[in-house]
């Protein structure tokens, strides 16, 4: 760790107490991601109990139920295009508004929480489909605590209800399924429920373990019964978290607006984001300037499962980082240069491996018609797997016969090196590492590892890699 600080330019001796910034910097630097502590949790502990050594482990535990309370559940909405998400959650939104919401400039932040009839809340995500749900969790987020699947009743199944299901089932998530369109004619929903057995999701009138509510989201029938399920299962899931404290918060979208800046649209994970809090965010850093809420209202603070769009950050994160509250505008500022230095390095370095790889394919006869890219995706969850995976499907040209060879999950390995050799593959590591056995083969057998901690870099450059294969020889 010595080392690692010295090399970031903090020069420490070996009994030095570290502060929470300095010690997440070298965590991550390090190439760990860091759970923060939050002070309060063991202030509150020494208040009530004196001296830390002497707590026992039931009073952690009921300190615990003190400290984390319940929060609302987050929904997304998928199923298959024009079954009607849209309509689902602006109906949603339009009868549950309060009356002191009436006249509020609902705009979109990418999320919106209401307050049911009998006291719960809900948030759901407003950006409908897939898209969003495997866009955070290849950021390795779980933002999601329940999923409505939305299916149309006079079309049943199709294409996008299976693939909604397949992500479904991959991230673990909690399924509702709304039969939507019920008022329309000549509608079998028996025979939905029936195909849908066919993916593990069963009614539990048949003995499942699935909610089916039917609804019409454009006559608006059913809604409530939809509503009693999702709290119902969220009640099942007991989503607890701390309310107060300095906040954590997760990005759902960011633009940059001409007159106000940087805009970033963030759902509250756990504490109370204030305005005037100094925020960390990536490699961006600032001071809240001012909030509002879903309805447009400008607010002072937001607790939990509360979506908020702020203005104050010095540019525009991306959607999955994480936000934090910081004590130190000074160190925010370090931390979030320090973060930009760095993506910018790991951006030159993969360009210039890409102009030394362009001259390897110039050399290579441009004459011959297919070229060959062959891939090994290796990431550290699931659903970053996938991500990439879709996505290099779909960079696919005429001329370049693209193939993954291997996708799986965990650090590169000896089996995953002789593959490489064997197959010339080029490995892409999405935030994983080579271990030692695997680092000997890559070197003596020059194997190509790409490695990468965002997706769209690894993207981006596989893209140029396509580019440089298809550029003719000058
Ligand atoms: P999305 O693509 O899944 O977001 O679907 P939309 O919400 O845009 O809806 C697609 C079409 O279905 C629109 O023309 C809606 O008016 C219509 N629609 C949505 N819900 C219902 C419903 O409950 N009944 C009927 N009859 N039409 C609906």
């Amino acid at each position: 760790m010595i080392k690692v600080m010295m090399k970031l330019g903090l020069s420490i001796t070996i009994n030095q107490v570290l502060d929470q910034e300095t010690a997440q910097l070298i965590v991550e630097e390090m190439g760990h991601r860091a759970i923060l502590r939050r002070e309060n949790e063991l202030e509150e502990l020494v208040m009530h109990h004196g001296d830390l050594n002497q707590i026992s482990d039931s009073s952690v535990s009921s300190i615990n139920k003190m400290v984390y309370k319940n929060r609302a559940p987050i929904v997304t909405i998928m199923g298959h295009v024009d079954h009607g998400k849209t309509s689902l959650l602006d109906c949603i939104r339009s009868t549950t508004i309060t009356s002191s919401e009436v006249g509020g400039i609902t705009q979109s932040i990418g999320a919106y929480c209401v307050n049911t009839a009998n006291g719960g809340m809900i948030t759901f995500l407003d950006t409908p489909g897939h898209e969003a749900f495997t866009r955070m969790r290849a950021q390795g987020v779980k933002l999601t605590d329940i999923v409505v699947l939305v299916v149309a009743a006079d079309d049943g199944v199709m294409p996008q209800t299976i693939e909604s299901i397949n992500h479904i089932h991959n991230a673990n998530v909690p399924v509702i399924v709304a039969i939507n369109k019920i008022d329309k004619s000549k509608i079998n929903i028996d025979r939905i429920k029936q195909e849908l057995n066919n993916y593990n999701l069963i009614p539990e009138e048949w003995g499942g373990h699935t909610q089916f509510v039917n609804i019409s989201a454009m006559l608006k029938i059913g809604i409530n019964d939809l509503i009693d399920s999702i709290l119902l299962q969220s009640e099942m899931l007991e989503l607890k978290t701390v309310h107060y404290g300095m906040a954590k918060a997760v990005v759902i979208d960011s633009f940059l607006d001409k007159s106000r800046g940087p805009v970033a649209s963030v759902l509250v994970r756990e504490g109370e984001l204030k305005c005037g809090n100094i925020i960390l965010c990536g490699s961006e850093y600032g001071r809240v300037k001012a909030m509002r809420n879903s309805f447009g209202r400008l607010i002072e603070s937001a607790g939990p499962s509360i979506p908020v769009e702020l203005l104050g950050l010095s540019g525009t994160p991306v959607s999955g980082e994480t936000l934090v509250v910081v004590s130190n505008e000074k160190k925010a500022k370090e931390v979030a240069l320090y973060r930009k230095e760095k993506k910018r390095e790991i951006k030159l370095s993969s360009n210039l491996e890409q102009s030394t790889l362009k001259n390897i394919f110039n050399n290579i006869n441009s004459t011959s018609k297919v070229s060959e890219l062959n891939f090994i995706v290796k990431s550290d969850t699931d659903g970053a797997a996938e991500v990439i995976c879709e996505s290099l499907k779909k960079l696919v040209v005429n001329g370049i016969l693209m193939k993954i060879v291997s996708v799986s999950i965990g650090n590169i390995t000896e089996t995953d090196a002789v593959l490489a050799s064997a197959s010339k593959a080029i490995i892409l590591a999405f935030n994983i590492k080579a271990d030692i056995a695997a680092r000997n083969i890559i070197e003596s057998h020059h194997i190509d590892v790409r490695y990468y901690a965002v997706i769209y870099d690894l993207l981006n450059s596989v893209q140029q890699l396509i580019c440089s294969k298809l550029t003719p020889k000058h």
